[in-house]
Protein backbone atom coordinates (compact mmCIF):
# COMPACT_ATOMS: atom_id res chain seq x y z
CA UNK A 1 0.00 0.00 0.00
CA UNK A 2 2.99 2.40 -0.68
CA UNK A 3 2.49 4.27 -4.00
CA UNK A 4 4.73 4.63 -6.88
CA UNK A 5 7.38 7.50 -6.42
CA UNK A 6 5.91 10.91 -7.77
CA UNK A 7 6.89 14.08 -7.79
CA UNK A 8 4.66 16.69 -5.37
CA UNK A 9 3.92 20.20 -7.33
CA UNK A 10 2.19 23.01 -5.16
CA UNK A 11 1.15 25.61 -6.84
CA UNK A 12 -0.32 29.29 -5.51
CA UNK A 13 -1.88 30.15 -8.34
CA UNK A 14 -4.14 28.67 -11.74
CA UNK A 15 -1.27 29.49 -14.30
CA UNK A 16 0.99 26.92 -11.73
CA UNK A 17 -1.43 24.23 -12.15
CA UNK A 18 -2.06 24.66 -15.75
CA UNK A 19 1.64 24.93 -16.33
CA UNK A 20 2.76 21.70 -15.02
CA UNK A 21 -0.10 20.23 -16.63
CA UNK A 22 0.77 21.20 -20.16
CA UNK A 23 4.23 20.31 -19.58
CA UNK A 24 3.23 17.07 -18.28
CA UNK A 25 0.28 15.68 -20.14
CA UNK A 26 -1.39 12.75 -18.83
CA UNK A 27 1.95 11.63 -16.43
CA UNK A 28 0.10 14.99 -14.22
CA UNK A 29 -2.74 14.68 -11.95
CA UNK A 30 -4.79 17.36 -9.91
CA UNK A 31 -5.47 16.43 -5.82
CA UNK A 32 -8.31 17.43 -4.32
CA UNK A 33 -9.39 16.01 -0.87
CA UNK A 34 -7.36 12.98 -1.94
CA UNK A 35 -9.67 10.42 -0.89
CA UNK A 36 -10.02 8.45 -4.18
CA UNK A 37 -7.10 9.57 -5.99
CA UNK A 38 -4.24 8.92 -3.08
CA UNK A 39 -6.05 5.13 -2.28
CA UNK A 40 -5.88 4.73 -6.43
CA UNK A 41 -2.08 5.75 -6.20
CA UNK A 42 -1.57 3.48 -3.08
CA UNK A 43 -3.11 0.22 -4.67
CA UNK A 44 -1.06 0.89 -7.85
CA UNK A 45 -4.14 1.38 -9.88
CA UNK A 46 -3.18 4.69 -10.85
CA UNK A 47 0.45 5.90 -11.82
CA UNK A 48 0.98 9.67 -11.35
CA UNK A 49 4.05 10.92 -11.89
CA UNK A 50 3.61 14.24 -11.32
CA UNK A 51 0.98 15.57 -8.59
CA UNK A 52 -0.14 19.09 -8.46
CA UNK A 53 -1.67 19.94 -5.12
CA UNK A 54 -4.80 22.62 -5.20
CA UNK A 55 -4.89 23.72 -1.67
CA UNK A 56 -3.25 26.76 -2.14
CA UNK A 57 -4.72 27.90 -5.50
CA UNK A 58 -7.20 31.19 -4.59
CA UNK A 59 -10.52 30.75 -5.32
CA UNK A 60 -11.36 27.45 -5.47
CA UNK A 61 -13.76 26.76 -2.54
CA UNK A 62 -16.77 28.61 -1.50
CA UNK A 63 -20.90 28.69 -2.19
CA UNK A 64 -22.52 31.54 -3.13
CA UNK A 65 -25.81 32.07 -3.53
CA UNK A 66 -26.95 35.14 -5.91
CA UNK A 67 -30.38 35.89 -7.35
CA UNK A 68 -31.26 31.87 -7.45
CA UNK A 69 -28.27 31.06 -8.97
CA UNK A 70 -25.56 28.86 -7.38
CA UNK A 71 -21.96 28.25 -7.38
CA UNK A 72 -19.59 26.06 -5.48
CA UNK A 73 -16.05 26.45 -6.26
CA UNK A 74 -14.42 22.90 -6.81
CA UNK A 75 -12.15 22.70 -3.54
CA UNK A 76 -15.18 23.14 -1.81
CA UNK A 77 -16.29 20.12 0.85
CA UNK A 78 -18.81 17.95 1.48
CA UNK A 79 -18.80 19.26 4.78
CA UNK A 80 -18.93 22.62 3.57
CA UNK A 81 -21.90 22.11 2.21
CA UNK A 82 -23.60 20.21 4.95
CA UNK A 83 -22.73 23.44 6.77
CA UNK A 84 -24.04 26.45 5.00
CA UNK A 85 -26.84 27.83 5.76
CA UNK A 86 -27.71 29.74 2.34
CA UNK A 87 -27.37 26.87 -0.04
CA UNK A 88 -29.44 24.67 2.74
CA UNK A 89 -32.06 27.04 2.08
CA UNK A 90 -31.77 27.60 -1.51
CA UNK A 91 -31.20 23.62 -2.66
CA UNK A 92 -32.04 21.46 0.46
CA UNK A 93 -31.11 18.45 -2.03
CA UNK A 94 -27.42 19.07 -1.84
CA UNK A 95 -27.13 18.90 2.37
CA UNK A 96 -29.35 16.08 2.05
CA UNK A 97 -27.54 14.44 -0.32
CA UNK A 98 -23.93 15.56 1.07
CA UNK A 99 -25.55 13.84 4.76
CA UNK A 100 -25.31 10.38 2.76
CA UNK A 101 -21.83 10.57 1.37
CA UNK A 102 -19.01 8.32 3.31
CA UNK A 103 -19.07 9.57 7.42
CA UNK A 104 -18.04 12.96 8.83
CA UNK A 105 -14.08 12.25 8.05
CA UNK A 106 -14.32 11.56 4.44
CA UNK A 107 -17.21 14.43 3.95
CA UNK A 108 -14.27 16.95 5.86
CA UNK A 109 -11.73 16.26 2.59
CA UNK A 110 -14.01 15.34 -0.03
CA UNK A 111 -14.65 17.88 -2.49
CA UNK A 112 -17.37 18.36 -5.15
CA UNK A 113 -14.71 19.22 -7.87
CA UNK A 114 -12.93 15.86 -6.86
CA UNK A 115 -16.35 14.22 -6.84
CA UNK A 116 -17.54 15.23 -10.33
CA UNK A 117 -14.22 15.23 -12.32
CA UNK A 118 -13.04 11.86 -11.15
CA UNK A 119 -15.92 10.15 -13.32
CA UNK A 120 -16.69 7.37 -10.78
CA UNK A 121 -20.02 5.63 -11.06
CA UNK A 122 -20.25 5.27 -7.21
CA UNK A 123 -19.76 8.62 -6.34
CA UNK A 124 -23.49 10.77 -5.66
CA UNK A 125 -22.29 14.29 -6.79
CA UNK A 126 -22.41 13.71 -10.44
CA UNK A 127 -26.10 12.15 -10.75
CA UNK A 128 -26.86 14.59 -8.30
CA UNK A 129 -25.96 17.67 -10.70
CA UNK A 130 -27.42 15.77 -13.56
CA UNK A 131 -30.65 16.01 -11.86
CA UNK A 132 -29.67 19.99 -11.06
CA UNK A 133 -28.93 20.22 -14.87
CA UNK A 134 -26.00 21.72 -13.24
CA UNK A 135 -23.07 23.44 -15.59
CA UNK A 136 -19.88 22.84 -14.73
CA UNK A 137 -17.04 25.23 -15.55
CA UNK A 138 -13.59 24.24 -16.66
CA UNK A 139 -9.96 26.09 -17.25
CA UNK A 140 -7.66 25.31 -19.47
CA UNK A 141 -4.20 26.71 -21.39
CA UNK A 142 -7.19 27.99 -23.96
CA UNK A 143 -9.18 29.58 -21.55
CA UNK A 144 -12.54 28.93 -19.37
CA UNK A 145 -15.14 26.97 -21.07
CA UNK A 146 -18.64 25.21 -19.84
CA UNK A 147 -20.19 21.61 -19.89
CA UNK A 148 -23.18 20.92 -18.99
CA UNK A 149 -23.58 17.78 -16.09
CA UNK A 150 -25.68 15.83 -18.17
CA UNK A 151 -23.32 16.07 -21.25
CA UNK A 152 -20.33 14.96 -18.99
CA UNK A 153 -19.94 11.73 -18.58
CA UNK A 154 -18.60 9.40 -21.61
CA UNK A 155 -18.15 6.05 -19.25
CA UNK A 156 -16.53 4.85 -16.04
CA UNK A 157 -14.04 7.52 -15.24
CA UNK A 158 -14.11 8.98 -18.58
CA UNK A 159 -15.12 12.64 -18.75
CA UNK A 160 -15.32 15.40 -21.69
CA UNK A 161 -12.34 16.73 -19.43
CA UNK A 162 -9.24 17.20 -21.08
CA UNK A 163 -6.49 16.24 -19.59
CA UNK A 164 -5.31 19.41 -18.93
CA UNK A 165 -7.94 21.20 -17.50
CA UNK A 166 -9.85 21.87 -14.54
CA UNK A 167 -12.52 22.14 -12.84
CA UNK A 168 -13.30 25.20 -11.34
CA UNK A 169 -16.75 25.38 -10.32
CA UNK A 170 -20.10 23.94 -10.46
CA UNK A 171 -23.23 26.44 -10.90
CA UNK A 172 -27.09 25.63 -11.49
CA UNK A 173 -30.23 26.95 -10.61
CA UNK A 174 -31.84 27.16 -7.35
CA UNK A 175 -34.58 24.66 -7.86
CA UNK A 176 -38.04 25.39 -6.69
CA UNK A 177 -40.69 22.60 -6.13
CA UNK A 178 -39.57 19.14 -4.03
CA UNK A 179 -36.93 17.27 -3.73
CA UNK A 180 -35.49 13.99 -2.61
CA UNK A 181 -32.47 12.07 -2.46
CA UNK A 182 -32.45 8.55 -1.79
CA UNK A 183 -29.81 5.89 -1.60
CA UNK A 184 -29.25 2.57 -0.75
CA UNK A 185 -26.24 1.37 0.55
CA UNK A 186 -24.56 -1.79 2.20
CA UNK A 187 -23.69 -0.23 5.56
CA UNK A 188 -22.78 3.22 6.88
CA UNK A 189 -20.15 4.65 4.89
CA UNK A 190 -20.56 2.84 1.47
CA UNK A 191 -21.16 3.69 -1.79
CA UNK A 192 -24.30 3.65 -3.11
CA UNK A 193 -25.81 0.23 -4.12
CA UNK A 194 -28.59 2.62 -5.78
CA UNK A 195 -29.31 6.37 -5.44
CA UNK A 196 -31.95 8.56 -6.57
CA UNK A 197 -31.94 12.55 -6.86
CA UNK A 198 -35.66 13.95 -7.83
CA UNK A 199 -36.78 17.53 -7.96
CA UNK A 200 -40.94 17.63 -8.68
CA UNK A 201 -42.84 20.69 -9.45
CA UNK A 202 -46.44 20.72 -8.39
CA UNK A 203 -48.89 23.23 -10.17
CA UNK A 204 -52.27 22.95 -8.39
CA UNK A 205 -52.39 18.96 -7.82
CA UNK A 206 -50.47 18.62 -11.30
CA UNK A 207 -46.62 17.50 -11.68
CA UNK A 208 -45.39 20.22 -14.05
CA UNK A 209 -42.20 19.38 -14.13
CA UNK A 210 -39.68 16.31 -12.86
CA UNK A 211 -36.01 15.82 -12.99
CA UNK A 212 -34.87 12.37 -12.29
CA UNK A 213 -31.73 10.99 -11.94
CA UNK A 214 -29.61 7.79 -10.60
CA UNK A 215 -26.44 6.44 -9.21
CA UNK A 216 -23.94 3.14 -9.55
CA UNK A 217 -26.56 1.86 -12.28
CA UNK A 218 -24.64 1.88 -14.93
CA UNK A 219 -21.56 2.83 -15.84
CA UNK A 220 -21.92 6.95 -15.90
CA UNK A 221 -25.12 8.59 -13.61
CA UNK A 222 -27.85 8.42 -15.41
CA UNK A 223 -30.58 11.16 -16.14
CA UNK A 224 -33.76 9.98 -17.56
CA UNK A 225 -36.21 12.03 -19.34
CA UNK A 226 -38.69 9.49 -19.92
CA UNK A 227 -38.59 8.70 -16.42
CA UNK A 228 -39.27 12.76 -15.73
CA UNK A 229 -41.93 13.09 -18.58
CA UNK A 230 -44.02 9.80 -17.00
CA UNK A 231 -44.60 12.14 -14.21
CA UNK A 232 -45.19 15.55 -15.87
CA UNK A 233 -49.10 16.34 -16.56
CA UNK A 234 -50.09 13.82 -14.00
CA UNK A 235 -50.98 13.68 -10.21
CA UNK A 236 -48.08 11.56 -9.30
CA UNK A 237 -50.69 8.64 -8.68
CA UNK A 238 -49.48 5.16 -8.31
CA UNK A 239 -49.94 4.46 -12.37
CA UNK A 240 -47.77 7.50 -13.32
CA UNK A 241 -45.10 6.21 -10.39
CA UNK A 242 -45.09 2.76 -12.01
CA UNK A 243 -44.48 4.67 -15.35
CA UNK A 244 -41.48 6.95 -14.16
CA UNK A 245 -39.64 3.49 -12.60
CA UNK A 246 -40.83 1.20 -15.65
CA UNK A 247 -38.68 4.15 -18.01
CA UNK A 248 -35.98 4.70 -15.03
CA UNK A 249 -35.47 0.84 -15.49
CA UNK A 250 -35.04 0.95 -19.18
CA UNK A 251 -32.34 3.31 -19.11
CA UNK A 252 -30.14 1.80 -16.56
CA UNK A 253 -27.26 -1.02 -17.26
CA UNK A 254 -26.48 -2.20 -13.90
CA UNK A 255 -23.82 -4.94 -14.02
CA UNK A 256 -23.00 -7.88 -11.25
CA UNK A 257 -20.32 -7.14 -8.57
CA UNK A 258 -19.86 -7.24 -4.45
CA UNK A 259 -23.41 -5.02 -4.00
CA UNK A 260 -25.53 -7.87 -5.63
CA UNK A 261 -26.65 -9.61 -9.26
CA UNK A 262 -28.45 -7.51 -12.00
CA UNK A 263 -31.91 -8.37 -10.58
CA UNK A 264 -31.36 -7.19 -7.12
CA UNK A 265 -29.87 -3.91 -8.38
CA UNK A 266 -32.89 -3.18 -10.56
CA UNK A 267 -35.00 -4.28 -7.61
CA UNK A 268 -33.25 -1.56 -5.01
CA UNK A 269 -33.05 0.69 -8.08
CA UNK A 270 -36.75 0.73 -8.30
CA UNK A 271 -37.59 0.66 -4.51
CA UNK A 272 -35.47 3.63 -4.09
CA UNK A 273 -37.04 5.61 -7.12
CA UNK A 274 -40.29 4.94 -5.76
CA UNK A 275 -39.13 6.64 -2.02
CA UNK A 276 -37.53 9.30 -3.77
CA UNK A 277 -40.52 10.09 -6.04
CA UNK A 278 -43.22 9.85 -3.11
CA UNK A 279 -40.89 11.76 -0.61
CA UNK A 280 -40.49 14.85 -3.20
CA UNK A 281 -44.18 14.90 -3.96
CA UNK A 282 -45.13 15.32 -0.16
CA UNK A 283 -42.67 18.29 -0.09
CA UNK A 284 -43.60 20.02 -3.59
P1 LIG B 1 -9.33 13.49 -5.25
O1 LIG B 1 -9.22 12.12 -4.70
O2 LIG B 1 -8.29 14.47 -4.85
O3 LIG B 1 -9.40 13.44 -6.85
C1 LIG B 1 -10.20 12.49 -7.53
C2 LIG B 1 -9.95 12.61 -9.03
O4 LIG B 1 -10.50 13.81 -9.52
C3 LIG B 1 -8.48 12.64 -9.41
O5 LIG B 1 -8.32 12.01 -10.66
C4 LIG B 1 -8.16 14.12 -9.53
O6 LIG B 1 -7.08 14.37 -10.41
C5 LIG B 1 -9.49 14.65 -10.08
N1 LIG B 1 -9.79 16.00 -9.64
C6 LIG B 1 -9.96 16.41 -8.36
N2 LIG B 1 -10.29 17.72 -8.35
C7 LIG B 1 -10.31 18.12 -9.64
C8 LIG B 1 -10.57 19.37 -10.26
N3 LIG B 1 -10.91 20.45 -9.56
N4 LIG B 1 -10.48 19.44 -11.61
C9 LIG B 1 -10.15 18.34 -12.34
N5 LIG B 1 -9.90 17.14 -11.79
C10 LIG B 1 -9.98 17.04 -10.46
N6 LIG B 1 -18.21 9.55 -2.58
C11 LIG B 1 -19.53 9.54 -2.80
O7 LIG B 1 -20.00 10.30 -3.63
N7 LIG B 1 -20.35 8.70 -2.11
C12 LIG B 1 -19.90 7.83 -1.16
O8 LIG B 1 -20.68 7.12 -0.55
C13 LIG B 1 -18.51 7.82 -0.92
N8 LIG B 1 -17.97 7.00 0.01
C14 LIG B 1 -16.63 7.04 0.25
C15 LIG B 1 -16.09 6.20 1.23
C16 LIG B 1 -14.74 6.22 1.49
C17 LIG B 1 -14.19 5.31 2.55
C18 LIG B 1 -13.89 7.11 0.76
C19 LIG B 1 -12.41 7.16 1.04
C20 LIG B 1 -14.41 7.95 -0.20
C21 LIG B 1 -15.78 7.93 -0.47
N9 LIG B 1 -16.34 8.76 -1.44
C22 LIG B 1 -17.68 8.72 -1.65
C23 LIG B 1 -15.51 9.68 -2.26
C24 LIG B 1 -15.32 11.04 -1.59
O9 LIG B 1 -16.56 11.56 -1.22
C25 LIG B 1 -14.67 12.14 -2.47
O10 LIG B 1 -15.65 12.91 -3.08
C26 LIG B 1 -13.85 11.62 -3.56
O11 LIG B 1 -12.75 11.04 -2.94
C27 LIG B 1 -13.37 12.67 -4.58
O12 LIG B 1 -13.06 13.90 -4.01
P2 LIG B 1 -11.59 14.32 -3.60
O13 LIG B 1 -11.64 15.77 -3.29
O14 LIG B 1 -11.09 13.41 -2.53
O15 LIG B 1 -10.79 14.09 -4.97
Amino acid sequence: MIPAAFEYHRPKDMAGVLAVLVEHGDEARVLAGGHSLIPMMKLRMADVPHLIDLQDVDGLSGITVDGGRIRIGAMTTQSDIIGHAALAEAAPIMREASLQIADPQVRYMGTVGGNVANGDPGNDMPGLMQCLDATFILVGPDGEREVQARDFYEAAYMTDREDDEVLVAVAFDAPSGGYAYEKQKRKIGDYATAAAAVLLVKDGDTCSSASIAMTNLSDTPVWSEAAGDALVGTSVDAAAIDAAVAAMLGDIDPTQDNRGPIEFKRHAAAMILRRAIARAWDRA
